[in-house]
């Protein structure tokens, strides 16, 4: 064979989950979700200057300055903007119930009559391997074409641990085309659409800090097609990183540290209805000046976008939410990270102290982390790691929780994790992997679907004993 190629087409279709389609009514907001690989905010203004001009003066959009994450990776922070849920308790809670399929926010689009596309290229593996749920049904998925380049393309050009390429285009680039299409396909059918795109292996900012240079011409290029086309003036557009940039070097700097958890986002609304309702945009555009904010708070604004709740708009819609508030309603000044859903170890609100990497706080913290990890590896095919160098600690306040980054030797893994000292017994909650670990966890990886506690950190935290040979400091500190 000479050529492959792949080609997008958005075939409209009428009936969705046995709800019509129905025309647009009034004050109906078409609206697009676009999630950035690993963009921080300080990263994207660094690179982005002119679309940050374009965005928040040309079109008119909000940034949340204080916007956290919730999580270490794409996947907890996409399911809480699409179901405003913890993911790991909840996929618990579903593999129990035995579900067939699961709701997000774009089947409340559909029952609304929204037509609704999701363009992603992680989802469709993990829900199902981790819930055993069989779909996601969502009448405008394209699965099936990413499956199909998977199986078929053997030799697409690739970066390390990813694929840029679907035959001779750029992955991202196809899949915003793809939701340029589709709404511009529905715009001209008169109908109201939701269009969720989350790319997570096609961007280079996935591995490298500065790799939103090589994609960024794609976003503006898109935004402008929006603008150009006309239909920008009726969609509201969030955009923004699914998490902050994750890359060793820069990790331990100050700022390397706030940006982990500090992704971009924007909200982009139309003229009219920043003129028609002041109130409602107002506050979304003060929350995002001087408030916290975290992922979970995007579930709950598509929410009040959905439902119109537009002059005075609530905070909660949910009772039984214990995070994600509308952004749309002035989000009280006392908020914290706890009531926002943000964890310990991702909280950037507390002040925070450098400790020396001798300091006897962080060398206990250090010795509590390796314990740990070894308990929790017990009984895998990973590695049990013996000695350590702190990288890097702080402490943080009001509690006097520490930071703690270690290498481990002679095995080598980088892994940063916050630990609470001053409980009885310490909890690891989460940890960051801090160099290319997947070469070094396949034995892990390759078992994912049996992982039925859905306790990813035996992911996080493993060397495969079957790559020892690997797990140098050098080979896995090399990202070219
Ligand atoms: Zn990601």
């Amino acid at each position: 064979m000479l050529y492959r190629n792949y080609h997008s087409q958005i075939i409209p279709i009428k009936e969705y989950n046995g709800h019509e389609i129905e025309d647009s009514g009034t004050d109906d907001l078409n609206v697009m979700v676009i999630m950035l690989e690993s963009i921080s905010r300080l990263t994207w203004l660094r690179h982005s200057p002119e679309i940050h001009e374009f965005i928040t003066q040309e079109l008119g959009g909000a940034i949340l300055n204080g916007h956290h994450v919730v999580g270490g990776n794409s996947f907890p922070n996409n399911y809480a903007v699409m179901r405003g849920l913890e993911v790991y308790s909840d996929l618990r809670k579903l593999l129990m119930g035995g579900v067939e399929g699961i709701e997000i926010i774009l089947m409340d689009f559909a029952k609304k009559g929204y037509a609704t596309l999701l363009a992603e290229d992680f989802l469709p593996g993990k829900i199902p391997s981790y819930a055993k749920i069989k779909k996601i049904p969502v009448p405008h998925h394209d699965r099936a074409s990413r499956v199909l380049r998977r199986s078929k393309d053997q030799y697409i050009p690739k970066g390390p641990d990813l694929n840029y390429c679907y035959g001779e285009k750029n992955i991202f680039n196809y899949t915003l085309n793809q939701v340029f299409d589709f709404s511009q396909k529905y715009r001209s059918l008169g109908k109201k659409f939701m269009a969720y795109s989350a790319i997570e292996t096609g961007l280079h900012s996935h591995h490298s800090q500065n790799g939103i240079s090589q994609d960024k011409h794609m976003v503006m290029n898109f935004l402008k097609k929006l603008h150009a086309s006309g239909i920008i003036n009726n969609t509201v557009v969030f955009i923004g990183g699914d998490h902050g940039c994750r890359f060793k070097d820069y990790f331990n700097t100050r700022v390397g540290y706030y940006e982990t958890s500090l992704p971009l986002m924007y909200g982009i609304f139309p003229k009219w209805f920043r003129e028609k309702y002041p109130t409602a945009f107002g506050n979304f555009k003060f929350n995002g000046e001087n408030r916290l904010t975290s992922q979970y708070d995007l579930y709950y604004t598509l929410r009040a976008i959905l439902n119109k709740d537009f002059i005075n708009p609530r905070s909660h819609y949910d009772p039984n939410s214990h995070y994600g508030v509308n952004l749309l309603a002035r989000v009280p000044e006392e908020r914290t990270c706890q009531q926002a859903g943000v964890g310990p170890h991702f909280c950037m609100c507390g002040r925070k102290t450098r400790l020396d990497n001798t300091d006897p706080r962080a060398l206990k913290a250090g010795q509590i982390l390796i314990t740990k990890v070894n308990e929790l590896l017990k009984d895998t095919p990973c590695v049990q790691y013996d000695k350590f160098d702190v990288i890097e600690a702080y402490l943080v306040y009001p509690n006097e929780d520490i930071t703690i980054a270690i290498e481990t030797k002679p095995v080598y893994a980088s892994m940063r994790t916050t630990l609470s000292l001053t409980e009885g017994h310490v909890t690891l909650r989460h940890i960051d992997r801090l160099e290319r670990y997947s070469l070094v966890t396949k034995c892990m990886n390759e078992n994912t679907a049996k992982l039925q506690d859905l306790e990813m950190m035996k992911i996080w935290a493993c060397v495969c004993k079957d790559s020892v040979w690997r797990a140098t400091k050098q080979r896995l500190n090399d990202w070219s």
